[in-house]
């Protein structure tokens, strides 16, 4: 096979890691080893902070009207290279083709899609004075921004923060995840195609530990934009906090759905079905503590476990796959240890629970089957931690404040789902459920422009529409005074 060799994209052109050392890039479908990604260090950091630093004085005098174009020309390259990109992420990430179609590709276009547009209607606060002065908020681009993203969405997340960092005049020193940068190798392809100037973007491929770390620590990155798990993020809080550096943190979940018996049935079943199992539970913002009011509980148990039943967990290649591998060896172990520990709990599987072995090129693949488990206490391990993949638990509930309690008990509060018919209620959950997204009769249904987030352990600040551009500027107050 051949094994194709991912290079950094730093000042504008692709280049080796200074160490010239590389690292195995596997596909989770085959388990087997495709391509080769940097394993950079501090040193490729430095030559990319430079090229940033560099590129910034012109970049951020650029009008926005330019700004625009030039990001419009790369939300254009996404979509031209639409198939090739999709193809890339299912490869890369074992999820399947459809998915990585109708979300993760359309969803990174439209990120500079969104921000590119956005840039030119920016405006900012202005607050008037009796005694005759006007205030107004100069915003500003930064300098140099650090974002670091994970595995599960790759360009969708990278994008995410890329697209109003850039947008906003700031030019990016960028980390994919080493686990799936292919995507991120291709974007930048994308950006020279696109004429971006160099220095502007730039993207170095690495561990966490090494390139991650370098980032986090550079003296001449004020900024970090994260996503990733709960406790790297407060490893990054402690790194750059005594910097001073300006943080957003977007880390793990434990999300409840919680469904009341007046609700529409067949579209929460379906949904539900979605929420817990897309992308092989791989999505922050996936329900794996699923709720059901009494009355409802046996019917949607029946139901459910039919539901999934039906779905079918193959070659992330093959149209007829709802689920494809997990995303590597390491996390395979992490999910099947927490069935284990599902069980110890008391925990009984209604289906799934196991790892599958697929035919064909797929045999080696890190497959796991969706997996329903029930009669697990709301508190214990199983509920509480976060396992990222294809396992939810189903646990009945009899009145509002006894699920409200459930669902508040973890140290996450990143998304909610909220199934019922009665508007009153649903608003009164809405407010008391602690969690930065809550969806009502709904799931993943995303409008770019409101605050992305969570609460407590999941995060600290907001992604989305101006939140981000107000994240990725500096806001200076001057107070003009004109009257005598
Ligand atoms: P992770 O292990 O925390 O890694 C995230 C990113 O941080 C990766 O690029 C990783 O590099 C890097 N990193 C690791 N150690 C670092 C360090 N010391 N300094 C700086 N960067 C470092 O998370 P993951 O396993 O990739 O992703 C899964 C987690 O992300 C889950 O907890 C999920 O809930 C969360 N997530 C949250 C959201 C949200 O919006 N709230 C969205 C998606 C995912 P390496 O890959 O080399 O380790």
């Amino acid at each position: 096979m051949n094994i194709i060799t991912i290079k950094n994209y730093i000042n504008g052109t692709l280049v080796m890691p200074t160490s010239g050392q590389y690292l195995d890039v596997y596909n989770p479908a085959t388990g087997a080893v495709y391509a080769k990604a940097p394993d950079s260090d501090a040193h490729d950091v430095q030559l990319a902070t430079e090229a940033a630093q560099q590129a910034f004085p012109v970049w951020s005098k650029m009008s926005a009207e330019k700004r625009s174009k030039l990001l419009l020309k790369i939300a254009d390259g996404i979509t031209a290279n639409f198939e090739k990109l999709a193809l890339a992420e299912s490869i890369d990430n074992g999820k399947p083709l459809s998915l990585a179609r109708t979300v993760d590709i359309p969803r990174s276009a439209s990120n500079f899609y969104f921000y590119a547009t956005a840039v030119m209607h920016h405006a900012s606060e202005s607050h008037f004075m009796e005694e005759g002065a006007i205030n107004y908020t100069l915003r500003r681009p930064i300098g140099v921004v650090g974002c670091i993203s994970p595995w599960n969405l790759p360009l969708y997340l990278f994008t995410w923060k890329i697209a109003p960092a850039l947008a906003a005049g700031n030019c990016v020193v960028a980390k994919p995840s080493e686990i799936t940068p292919m995507t991120a190798y291709l974007l930048s392809e994308i950006c020279i195609e696109a004429g971006l100037p160099p220095g502007v973007l730039n993207i170095v491929h690495g561990l966490g530990g090494k390139v991650g770390q370098a980032i986090t620590e550079h003296p001449s990155i004020p900024v970090i934009s994260f996503t990733g798990g709960t406790s790297t993020g407060a490893h990054i809080a402690s790194t750059a906090a005594p910097k001073f550096k300006k943080l957003s943190l977007e880390l793990g979940g434990k999300n409840p759905a919680i469904i009341f018996a007046d609700c529409n049935y067949e579209t929460m079943l379906k949904t539900v079905a979605r929420s817990s199992f897309s992308n092989q539970g791989q999505i922050c913002l996936c329900g794996s503590r699923i709720f059901v009011e009494r009355p409802l509980y046996e019917q949607f148990k029946a139901d459910f476990v039919a539901e999934v039943n039906k779905l079918t967990v193959g070659d992330p290649l093959n149209e007829a796959s709802n689920l494809g591998a997990v995303v590597s060896e390491a996390h395979l172990k992490k999910v099947l240890s927490y069935i284990e520990l599902a069980k110890e709990e008391g925990g009984m599987i209604l289906t799934g629970g196991k790892r599958i072995q697929v035919e064909g090129i797929c045999k080696n693949g890190w497959f796991v089957q969706p997996t329903v488990i029930e009669g697990l206490p709301f508190d214990c391990r199983t509920n509480q931690e976060e396992i990222f993949g294809p396992v939810v638990s189903i646990m009945p509930f009899d009145t509002e404040e006894e699920v409200l309690r459930y669902a508040n008990s973890t140290q996450y509060g990143l998304a909610s789902s909220l199934w019922t018919e009665n508007l009153s209620r649903a608003n009164r959950m809405a407010e008391e459920i602690k969690t930065g997204i809550v969806w009502v009769n709904c799931w993943m249904l995303r409008d770019l422009r409101t605050p992305f987030g969570g609460m407590k352990n999941s995060g600290v600040g907001r992604e989305g529409g101006w939140e981000a551009f107000r994240f990725f500027t500096e806001p200076k107050n001057v107070c003009v005074k004109y009257g005598t």
